[in-house]
């Protein structure tokens, strides 16, 4: 089954180099799947007032991340962009009245290039980004998701990339303390969601700020949660769990496959 959406755990950027499961995994996703004529994709890394989209026909790769070794620096993702995908998107977000601005001058941030870049190494499939919406609840997103849904007939993957759970502070502390096991919190609340993804449950992902266990430990900020409520919403059929893992402690690398809402039917 191709797909209509996938949601991806980013973690460290250090990923594009250090050997991990998640690199492992993210190195053989594309062969999973045909090939994607396109890829939209929405990163926890870009919050915008009004939906935006990347409209360069190069979109620069953008290295928004600080105390990396100059290699990362270096790393560059050339994927070509699509100002017709951009505009086709922006099409089918005014159709739900949502009116959304192309940013010709943006590039692609670490939270997309990097796991795209781990997955399509080539750099042939174009690529957009889409932002999330600054200051917006999970319905919004998941609206936002649903908007896109005629995209999956058009061969176009829609990508989210963030992290199940993401605690960066958390993070740091398991490893100044030594690094030993899987924190219970992050794994109870990662499990819950899991749950909800996979049987599509559309209130409790809305409503996960109170629905889930130690959601606000798990996400002191939503923006790191959020594009998977936008792919959720862009699939609406089946979701399955394609690679799970937890680094640094309480960081869910955990990654979603969401079939199209009309799969059933074909
Ligand atoms: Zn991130």
């Amino acid at each position: 089954m191709q797909p209509a959406s996938l949601f991806l755990g980013h973690g460290s950027p250090m990923t594009l180099f250090e050997p991990s499961p998640t690199r492992a995994f993210l190195t053989t996703l594309a062969g999973r799947f045909a090939r994607p004529d396109a890829i939209l994709v929405v990163s926890a890394h870009w919050q915008a007032a009004r939906p935006s989209l990347t409209a360069a026909a190069f979109p620069a790769t953008i290295h928004d991340f600080e105390g990396f070794p100059a290699e990362l620096y270096r790393a560059t993702y050339p994927a070509p962009g699509s100002p017709a995908l951009a505009r086709r998107v922006a099409d089918l977000l005014a159709r739900q009245g949502l009116a959304a601005d192309l940013d010709h001058a943006r590039g692609l941030d670490h939270g997309a290039w990097i796991p795209l870049g781990l997955a399509w190494p080539a750099a042939k499939v174009p690529v957009v980004q889409l932002s999330l919406l600054a200051g917006k609840n999970a319905s919004a997103h998941m609206a936002l998701g649903r908007a896109l849904r005629p995209l999956a007939r058009e061969n176009v993957l829609v990508v989210g990339s963030g992290n199940l759970t993401h605690n960066l502070g958390e993070a740091i502390a398991w490893m100044r303390s030594g690094g030993r096991g899987d924190a219970a919190w992050a794994s109870e609340f990662a499990g819950a969601m899991g749950q909800a993804v996979l049987g599509g449950d559309d209130k409790a992902l809305a409503e996960w700020e109170t629905a889930m266990p130690h959601a606000r430990r798990a996400h002191p900020t939503s923006e790191h949660l959020l594009p998977l409520h936008v792919v959720h919403g862009a699939g609406g059929g089946a979701a399955r769990l394609l690679f799970d893992a937890m680094e640094m402690g309480s960081l869910s690398m955990a990654a979603y496959a969401f079939d199209p809402v009309d799969a059933a039917a074909v």
